[in-house]
């Protein structure tokens, strides 16, 4: 079986420079290993309230972005979570093989939660991480490139792929993880100790920013006591998010941004800093902005669709078979 590769993104704001990390900036380099399939996580983004509008065009948004990272839909598939039902309907068989322990052990859901009154927190927060490892499941994906706040999440969907293939036979192919070495957390520029996160926005750089606003962003970035540029996460966090994020843009490891800048001060540094992100973004933006005038995604999102939807039935089938569930 080729090598399938998975990964999906909620649009549940507005995406930020770690979400462009993580998982935009590596796609052609993904197209090149494996059978690509790349979603939209909808169904996700309605665990926490959302506006109908907002949803819309954060997920037309993220369509853009897909295809302005070199998404090639004659080689990679792009969807909608929601337009394939296979997910739903495979949520509704894996959630009695996952436990309510395990589930309340996962971090994103306490950290999500924390900040919540218990009557407001959605079941869906709560079981998110069911829905994910169908997503997963349903496309035989063996590599699942994320940053390292999911690694937690896939670990979960490889021990429900082992209790489910121990019970009923070699029915589910078994994911892994795949981690960026450099950028797997980008961190806020406000506070260098909490990651940057798109339904969190706290010193973020989103990626439709002004190119003037993510230089005055990066410029304002909380730097640390000292002067010396150097890769301290436990010393200077402010100082090593920068040194990634430049490491990431310039596809180099942090080691080769340490020694670049050494002897440097901390404004020159950012200013540099702020060019690579700016080099990096702009065309990337001008990209977007053709995409969403000329509305390509919609076909691509048609399309692909249809070939997910062909993938997914025929996984979900073979597990209603194994589980005992009649039907055609
Ligand atoms: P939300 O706040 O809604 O959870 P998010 O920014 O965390 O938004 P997700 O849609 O949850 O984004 O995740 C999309 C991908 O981006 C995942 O692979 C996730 O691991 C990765 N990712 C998210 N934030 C960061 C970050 N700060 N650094 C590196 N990767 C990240
Ligand atoms: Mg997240």
């Amino acid at each position: 079986m080729s090598n399938r590769i998975l990964t999906g993104i909620k649009p549940t704001g507005q995406l930020t420079l770690g979400n462009y990390i993580a998982v935009l900036k590596g796609l052609p380099k993904q197209m090149e290993k494996g059978e690509l399939f790349y979603f939209i996580a909808d169904l996700h983004a309605l665990t926490l309230p959302i506006e109908p509008d907002v949803l819309r065009q954060n997920s037309i948004d993220l369509a853009a972005f897909y295809l302005a990272a070199g998404l090639d839909p004659n080689r990679a598939t792009l969807f909608l979570q929601s337009d394939v039902s296979a997910h739903s309907e495979l949520n509704s068989i894996m959630q009695n093989y996952l436990y309510m322990g395990e589930l309340s052990r996962m971090t994103q859901f306490k950290d999500k939660s924390s900040k919540m009154k218990e009557n407001a927190i959605g079941l869906g927060l709560f079981a998110y991480p069911v829905l994910m490892a169908c997503d997963i499941i349903l496309y035989d994906a063996k590599t699942i490139p994320v940053g390292e706040d999911q690694i937690q999440h896939v670990e979960l969907t490889r021990d429900l792929v082992n209790r489910f293939n121990n019970r009923y036979g070699e029915v589910l192919v078994l994911p892994n993880y795949e981690v960026k070495k450099v950028g797997a957390r980008i961190m806020s520029l406000s506070d260098p100790k909490v990651k940057m996160s798109k339904s969190d926005p706290k010193g973020d750089i989103f990626l439709k920013d002004d190119l003037s606003v993510i230089r005055k962003k990066i410029m304002s970035a909380v730097t640390d006591s000292g002067s010396e540029v150097k890769y301290d996460v436990e010393n200077k966090p402010g100082v090593s998010n920068l040194l990634v994020i430049y490491a990431s843009m310039k596809d180099i490891t942090v080691e080769e941004a340490e020694k670049h800048f050494e002897g440097y001060r901390y404004g020159d540094f950012k200013r540099e800093v702020a060019d690579a992100v700016i080099e990096e973004l702009e065309p990337f933006q001008n990209r977007y902005k053709e995409i969403i005038a000329n509305k390509s995604y919609e076909k691509v999102l048609q399309e692909g669709a249809e070939r997910a939807r062909k993938v997914a039935n025929e996984t979900l089938r073979r597990v209603q078979k194994a589980i005992g569930l009649l039907g055609k």
